[in-house]
């Protein structure tokens, strides 16, 4: 057994920052986050406005792992479970582990802080039960006690992939802005499943806005099976509607025929409007999806993907990515919804007839 390794601050800190396990350094000084990654822990902390020793700085576990590998002690393979592994958070697990994340839970119990700042994919399972880190870094999350709770990068990652830094340093920046005020309301107010009512008076009176001033609309269509399953509309930062067309209970789709040629033609209408300025994400996806389904272009303006990149060349450009860097609010959403997804036969009949370019169901 390596000697086990303190947290460092104080337990009246409003900040927690929870790591991984100790490395080679921590072990021979035996403080948290003392060797190579807690410099750079330090620097990027102090880039974002925070002061590490205002904040409590704690691992999942107290011990160095074998080589510095934590998969010794946590089995991620099935074939890696033996007799000794219990089950922690949906992860089988060596009793030191467990141990250290029974500590970290007193820990958390004794600090209360206002804010976690969750370091890497073992802090980030330890805290709620997810692993991937890449996904959900930048999300505004909570714990099972309504913490608040900010996961990114560990900084040792950092130093392996640099061009994830600035990434990770804005993720502080996050968790600085909001170390002391509650996460942003959303204030969201999203139609789904509209009515044919719904439908009608929102495109009509997003043309009306148009018919007076230059208006800003965002659009994003949802495909399945080459043909569009949906296309949402927002107006402002909370207010969106969601047309569905493909729905999984209806073959036929969700509205009548002549339901749908209506809503076509009111969407035609606003979006082809000389005053409507269309924002999208990598559009050209969208636009050559409702040229072929309904015969017009809309009028497009600025995309997110291509501002991003011009701007940030080196750095990814999905939509979740640029809103982890850019929203005042976010948690990561693309995974929402996945296990409703049709399996592939019964999607057959969603397929795209190529010779007469309309749906085939
Ligand atoms: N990595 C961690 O997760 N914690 C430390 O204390 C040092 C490196």
């Amino acid at each position: 057994m390596t000697n086990p390794v303190r947290p460092t601050g104080s337990p009246c800190s409003r900040i927690m920052i929870v790591g991984e396990a100790p490395g080679q350094e921590e072990e021979r000084v035996g403080t948290a986050f003392y060797g190579s990654s807690g410099w750079e822990l330090d620097k990027m902390l102090k880039e974002a406005g925070l002061n590490r020793t205002l904040c409590f700085v704690t691992n999942v576990v107290r011990y160095r792992p074998p080589e510095n590998k934590i998969s010794k002690w946590i089995a991620f393979k099935k074939k890696d479970i033996t007799p000794d592994h219990v089950m922690v958070r949906g992860l089988p697990v060596l009793p030191i582990v467990k141990e250290g994340f029974d500590l970290l839970q007193q820990e958390i119990d004794m600090v209360k802080p206002d804010l976690i700042i969750v370091m890497g994919k073992i802090a980030l399972w330890a805290l709620t039960g997810k692993t991937d880190i890449s996904k959900w870094r930048g999300s505004m999350l909570f714990s099972d006690e309504g913490i608040r709770l900010l996961p990114t990068y560990h900084p040792a990652y950092i130093l392996r992939q640099w061009e994830l830094r600035p990434i990770l340093v804005q993720d502080l920046r996050r968790a600085s802005y909001y170390k002391d005020k509650p996460w942003p309301e959303t204030g969201w107010n999203f139609i789904v499943r509209p009515t044919f009512e719904q439908v009608v008076w929102h495109l009509n009176a997003l043309y009306d806005d148009c018919e007076l001033r230059s208006t800003m609309l965002s659009v994003d269509i949802e495909t399945r099976a080459y043909n569009i399953a949906c296309i949402g509309i927002a107006w402002n930062k909370h207010s969106a509607i969601c047309i569905p067309l493909m729905v999984l209970e209806n073959n036929d789709g969700y509205w009548t025929e002549a339901e749908e040629a209506e809503i076509a033609y009111l969407l035609y209408r606003l979006l082809t409007h000389p005053n409507a300025r269309i924002l999208g994400q990598n559009f050209i996806f969208d636009a050559q999806y409702i040229f072929r389904a309904w015969h017009f272009i809309p009028q497009f303006s600025r995309d997110t993907m291509l501002g991003h990149h011009v701007c940030f060349p080196s750095m990814q450009k999905s939509l979740d990515f640029i809103c982890s860097m850019h929203n005042d609010h976010y948690v990561f959403w693309k995974d929402d919804g996945k296990t409703l997804s049709l399996d592939r036969d019964e999607n057959k009949h969603w397929a795209y007839n190529d010779e007469d370019c309309v749906r085939t169901y």
